[in-house]
């Protein structure tokens, strides 16, 4: 769910929209759908990725050329030529599908970490320059992370996830189970389940059916990296299947093989959103596969971090700033980012400011730090103040008012248009009798709100990739972060915030995420032990 990057950067990180043109260098973590939407239009280059990233996304888009591309690979450094400096970049392993990586920043703007998407296990996070992990003893010189922009997709959900190593172990325990299952189906058509693929080969010395009609991403993929495993024999043991309309295609071979008095085939689905998202997901096993009410096998196998996994690499990093990449988790969720990103006063030389292109905190800025119903202001010189009344008459809030015309680009804007309005709606538990309310939020609102959030936002409808085909194949969506996006985790009691369902089906339709309305103003003043960045509450023409 990639954001644009701030204004007073040069570059930009897994996004193609017009606001991205503007920039002069562009990076790419990986070949996810969800971060190439709109490269095929994109007219501004250089593009920096992986070798692999850039021979998918080639395959994907033909109309790009291959010298459009700076190749950079784990480990390497590469200096990128630029008018208001020069800067450095490294690229990482992000542990979380073939050919992506994390991209560390470090130039004038300060050292920014760009994790993509990203599974920051113990060895992920050990990996990167140790003067950036303060606890190591054997550092030379200790240099501080400015900003994460971090992957938060499964930051709310509690449940520790298996590694990848012990997943596909699960999986193959689970075959092992099955000894006389003929057909054994694999729902591992994304990338980055080709490792599962590639295992399963190996253990059970068999290749696998890769239908490439049926999967054609999957067959793109284990063609690249993999060819030996692949067989086009169709009575293979081992096929791998897509993961649309699963259940339904499992029930249908259930019932074929009960008719023909055969053998029940083996359906294995791993992934994490059935279990972050799971009624009882504290019951569920996470050690071993659990079947489901269609007779599915499910494993718990992630690519993105768990929650613990987060907290752990953020205490060990100690960034400053702290981005969340992802719905629905924000980084106001982390521990972290509530213990040690909160500031209720800026210095002259935070690198916050060079974020937003503005040269001094004399412009217009101030921290507002609401706590306990009382309100603090922080740094405003050289800036008027307005009084901000809540629904509480004893909470007061000051904030300041911006100078005029003073510009400020936050992350991405939600810039939706009048004619949108309305499809904007909050569904809330109606408490006793389980009934469901509705309510639209108005656009003064969420105008005012993404001038007072730091929270990245979604883009919007009318800056998507319309000119792209993708009803003929399934494109390599990160579907577990599109579901996290889009329904959050029901385990947690959160107030999820839905769109209407015709919008919904069309984002569906495109294989994009479905952009995210802000949190309500209200919502925002009243919370408490909050820090927001205020900064130029003017609405844009
Ligand atoms: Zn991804």
């Amino acid at each position: 769910m990639p954001i644009e990057m701030p204004k007073g950067l040069p570059f930009s990180v897994d996004t193609w929209s017009p606001a991205s043109d503007q920039k002069r260098h562009h990076f790419l973590t990986h070949a996810h759908w969800d971060h190439m939407a709109g490269l095929g239009a994109h007219f501004s280059y250089p593009v920096y990725a992986t070798r692999l990233t850039k021979s998918l996304v080639l395959h994907y888009f033909p109309q790009l050329d291959e010298s459009v591309f700076v190749e950079i690979e784990i480990g390497k450094t590469i200096v990128a030529k630029d008018p208001e400096g020069d800067f450095k970049v490294t690229a990482y392993d992000a542990n979380h599908c073939p050919g992506a990586v994390m991209f560390l920043f470090e130039g004038t703007f300060g050292n920014i970490l760009h994790t993509g998407d990203c599974r920051l296990t113990k060895d992920t996070v050990e990996n990167l320059p140790t003067k950036y992990i303060p606890n190591k003893k054997d550092i030379e010189n200790i240099a501080q992370l400015d900003y994460v922009f971090l992957d938060c997709t499964f930051g709310r959900c509690s449940l520790e996830f298996p590694t990848k190593k012990a997943a596909i172990q699960q999986v193959k325990n689970c075959i092992k189970m099955h000894p006389n299952a003929q057909v054994v189906y694999l729902s591992c058509d994304l990338l980055g389940q080709e490792e599962i693929l590639i295992e399963i080969s190996k253990e059970f010395q068999s290749s696998i059916y890769v239908d490439q009609l049926s999967v054609p991403d999957c067959f793109q993929v284990i063609s690249h990296i993999a060819p030996e495993i692949m067989t086009n024999d169709s009575s293979a043991r081992f096929h791998v299947i897509g993961f649309p309309k699963l259940n339904e295609r499992a029930a249908r071979k259930f019932s074929e093989a009960r008719n023909n008095n055969e053998q029940e085939p083996l359906f294995i689905r791993p992934s994490t959103y059935w279990y972050a998202s799971h009624e009882d997901a504290e019951n569920l096993s996470l050690t071993d596969a659990e079947r489901d009410e269609f007779g599915v096998w499910h494993i718990c196998y992630s690519m993105h971090s768990s929650r613990h996994e987060l907290e752990w690499a953020l205490r060990h990093l100690k960034p400053k700033w702290v981005v969340s990449t992802t719905p629905p988790c924000l980084a106001m969720d982390l521990a972290y980012v509530k213990k040690h990103c909160f500031k209720t006063r800026l210095e002259a030389d935070d690198p916050i400011w060079n974020l937003f292109n503005l040269s001094s905190p004399e412009k217009c800025a101030t921290i507002a730090c609401a706590s306990n119903g009382n309100s603090e202001v922080g740094e405003c010189t050289n800036a008027s103040k307005s009084i901000v009344e809540d629904s509480k008459p004893d909470r007061k809030r000051k904030i300041c008012s911006p100078l005029k015309k003073q510009e400020v680009t936050l992350f991405g804007r939600a810039r939706l248009g009048l004619e949108e309005t309305q499809l904007w709606e909050r569904e809330e538990e109606e408490g006793e009798n389980g009934k469901k309310k509705c309510h639209v939020l108005t656009m003064e609102k969420d105008l005012e709100l993404e001038i007072v959030s730091v929270e990245p936002f979604i883009e919007q409808p009318s800056s998507l990739p319309v000119n792209i085909s993708l009803k003929d194949k399934e494109l390599q969506v990160d579907r577990e972060k599109m579901e996290m996006a889009l329904n959050g985790n029901k385990n947690q009691g959160d107030r999820s915030i839905y769109i209407n369902e015709s919008l919904k089906k069309m984002y569906r339709s495109r294989n994009v995420p479905v952009p995210r309305p802000l949190p309500s103003l209200v919502e925002l003043m009243s919370s408490t032990k909050r820090v927001r960045l205020v900064l130029n509450p003017v609405k844009e023409e």
